[in-house]
């Protein structure tokens, strides 16, 4: 199976917001896909398992847009975000393709004291500072830390599993494999420089690698 590539350019430049493609890249990290902004490397996956997300300042009718399930459907069909930059770039890079691969929004239904409830569409996230989260599919905007989610949160009402949806629903798209080990013996070496590549399995010094979080059923272990 090849890897997925997902096209974000929108005619910027890139080397100047490195960071922002990096984010986007970290959210798909689990998955056999790969986020290039790169019209070659997009351009060589299969038509049926690619989605581009087009970057813009022109404004569409949300921070976003995106068909449910349109990455498997091989029209080439973009989906959109109007933020270009930063933070809210990344978020919406994952989310809009979080659609195309068949999510829908991390929603709350909290009780409104008269027997009934209040709808949120999209929930905005938990905590704060280092540790403050969200889903993805929600509001990511706020909190320093987003994921893939299935609804861990109070008021719940969407219990989607993200990840596993992502890889069962006729998406084409795996589990990334595992580059960690699950026993001491089998560990990575782990510190974190996000420009170098990963070290070989089993490995214990040299230069740094970079961290995969894989699939939930796997229980790697790093040494820091
Ligand atoms: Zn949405």
């Amino acid at each position: 199976m090849g890897r997925r590539p997902l096209f974000g350019s929108g005619g910027r430049d890139e080397r100047h917001d490195q960071g922002f493609v990096e984010r986007v890249a970290e959210d798909f990290e689990p998955f056999n896909i790969n986020v290039t902004t790169d019209i070659k490397v997009y351009l060589a996956a299969p038509a049926t398992s690619r989605q581009r997300c087009c970057f813009t300042d022109t404004p569409v009718t949300a921070a976003g847009v995106a068909y449910i399930g349109s990455w498997n459907w091989g029209s080439d069909t973009p989906c959109w975000s109007v933020y270009t930059t930063g933070k809210n770039g990344a978020e919406v890079g994952a989310h809009e393709p979080g659609h195309t691969l068949g999510l829908g929004h991390e929603t709350q239904e909290i009780p409104n004291g008269s027997g009934g409830t209040t709808h949120v569409e999209y929930f905005a996230g938990q905590g704060s500072g280092a540790t403050g989260w969200a889903p993805t599919m929600g509001v990511g905007y706020y909190d320093q830390v987003s994921s893939w989610s299935k609804g861990e949160f109070q008021y719940a009402s969407n219990f989607q599993d993200e990840l596993n949806n992502i890889v069962t629903a006729n998406n084409n798209v795996a589990y990334r494999a595992d580059d960690t080990g699950s026993t001491l013996a089998t560990r990575v070496f782990w510190k974190y420089i996000p420009t170098t590549r990963p070290l070989p399995k089993g490995s214990s010094s040299g230069p740094a690698t970079r961290m995969h979080f894989n699939s939930p059923q796997r229980a790697d272990k790093w040494c820091c």
